[in-house]
């Protein structure tokens, strides 16, 4: 045999890229405060004990010696110290419908995730990568057949090899948003509701009964059952002219407190419970998304999102009790 076969024979047994694409990528993410760890190249699984550096970062050293190699992939600790979560879409038909949706009718931030937020393309589906503000179990949501991947999951990331030789593809390289009211993450991607399902994902309902302990008080979708006209004519004191096919959308003076605006430039749009002004220097107005109620809310009051969340909730309780709202 000759030493040129040789070479080949190793070249095709250990196929390498350039450099050390899989401790750089370690790295980065090592130095934005989340753990990576080496997985099995044919299980996904972690091949190290790594429960121990969920709460604590391990030191640069140990991570160059885990990752020296090429034939490991590379496994996300979500949770833990860094946040990250993973919202883990099983097909690319499951994550399109999701962004749709979530583009469509939800807050100005998940408006951003959606469509500029980092994702990887994976063996069928789609990651998209979020951080949050607090502790966040994992948990399964039926109705985009995704697991959001929170404390103790972990997600294989770039430039891992799926066991069916699929590699996992950044699909942008988009920021990572944070998340800071547990709430919005809900809305955004529902939980399994349905007690059915407590044979088939016995682990998770444990998760789901956990995280629903972390709530004080029942679940209220504060975006849509608060109609952000009513809440306008609260604060503003006058009721918004209707115009447009089916008196669809509301014209009324400007509520930001630093805006004084003479003409009707706040234009609401009942049906997406959204509003936009039209002035480019207000604080509620914005190129790309209507803004909800908390959107809103959060703006005017200079609260962050999370107070704005739990302040409205409050509010809508409050009414509902009173009969005021549906
Ligand atoms: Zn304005």
């Amino acid at each position: 045999m000759s030493v040129v076969s040789a070479d080949i024979q190793i070249a095709r047994e250990t196929p390498r890229r350039a450099g050390h694409p899989t401790l750089d990528a370690a790295l980065h993410w090592y130095k934005q405060g989340i753990v990576p760890v080496p997985c099995s190249l044919t299980t996904k699984r972690p091949i190290i004990e790594w429960k121990e550096w969920q709460y604590e970062l391990p030191d640069m050293h140990r991570v160059m010696r885990w990752f020296i190699t090429n034939q490991v992939n590379i496994g996300l600790l979500c949770g833990g110290i860094g946040k990250l979560c993973v919202l883990d879409f099983d097909s690319r038909i499951q994550y399109i419908n999701w962004r749709d949706d979530t583009m469509l009718l939800s807050s100005a931030l998940w408006g951003q995730i959606a469509e500029n937020g980092y994702k990887v393309i994976t063996g069928r589906g789609v990651h998209v990568y979020i951080k949050t503000k607090f502790a966040q179990p994992s948990y399964r949501c039926d109705k985009y057949k995704a697991d959001v991947k929170g404390e103790g999951g972990i997600a294989i990331a770039p430039p891992s090899v799926h066991p069916s030789g699929a590699m996992y593809t950044p699909l942008n390289d988009g920021d990572i948003y944070v998340v800071a009211c547990q709430q919005e993450l809900l809305d955004a991607v529902p939980p399994v509701s349905s007690m059915s399902h407590r044979g088939r994902h016995a682990g998770i309902w444990d998760d789901i009964e956990s995280m629903a302990a972390c709530y004080n008080g029942p679940y209220v979708d504060v975006r849509s059952a608060l109609p952000i006209v009513d809440f306008v004519q609260d604060i503003g004191g006058e009721r918004p002219i209707k115009y447009g096919r089916d008196k669809r959308f509301g014209l009324t003076r400007c509520i930001y407190p630093g805006h004084k605006d003479s003409h009707a430039s706040m234009r609401i749009d009942t049906v997406r419970n959204t509003l936009n002004c039209s002035s480019t220097s207000c604080p509620l107005h914005s190129d790309s998304y209507w803004l909800n109620v908390v959107d809103v809310y959060k703006l005017i009051c200079d609260m962050d999102e999370y107070d704005a969340y739990m302040e409205l909730r409050q509010y809508v309780l409050f009414n509902k009790s009173k009969g005021r709202l549906g």
